[in-house]
């Protein structure tokens, strides 16, 4: 007799219809949005923290319109109309007009006036101060320590124990949410 040599039939399991199913798992990797855009603005840097004493023409001409009335005329966002006086992330405030660190948000506090309010700076020097007399009013401008911006106004009615409050226009401002460090 012949001996018949069975040869083991392969199961033909649907192999690739799992595959198919199974394939391709999309890990969309949310990019950390750290890299600020100020294409126009070859002013801007988080890092250089020297002077910029810069004619108004050149500020007119690096900076969003919006932000150039903000930064270099002391314009004023209506309240409650600027993207940060209701937010609370974690991160830093920088200025919008040339990345000097302003605010940390751990110095941030809900205030109900309509406008960001810190109750003091990320450095000694982030901010400078001017006497403000316009609007028939005696107060203190906050203007920008390395370029100038005008940002808003201090008043003295913060949160104790400092009692200090920087009331800021959200347009002079770019945010930074704080970064994981392992
Ligand atoms: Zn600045």
């Amino acid at each position: 007799m012949k001996k018949i040599a069975l040869l083991p039939v392969l199961l033909f399991v649907p192999f690739f219809v799992f595959l198919g199913m199974a394939g391709a798992v999309k890990t969309s990797q949310s990019k950390a949005m750290t890299e600020e855009k100020h294409p126009a603005n070859p002013y801007y840097s988080r890092t250089d923290t020297t002077k910029l004493d810069l004619p108004d023409s050149v500020w007119k001409k690096v900076l969003p319109p919006d932000l150039y009335e903000v930064a270099r005329h002391a314009a004023t966002e209506r309240a409650f109309t600027g993207k940060y006086w209701d937010y609370d992330g974690i991160g830093t405030y920088y200025c919008a007009a040339c990345g000097n660190a302003l605010f940390s948000s751990d110095a941030k506090f809900a205030s109900s006036c309509g406008w960001p309010s810190f109750f003091e700076t990320a450095r000694r020097n982030s901010v400078i101060y001017r006497k403000d007399t316009s609007h028939g009013m005696v107060r203190t401008e906050a203007l920008c320590g390395r370029c100038g911006a005008h940002l808003g106004h201090l008043f003295d009615d913060g949160p104790p124990p400092i009692g200090k409050r920087y009331c800021m226009n959200s347009i002079v401002l770019d945010f930074e949410p704080e970064r994981k460090v392992r």
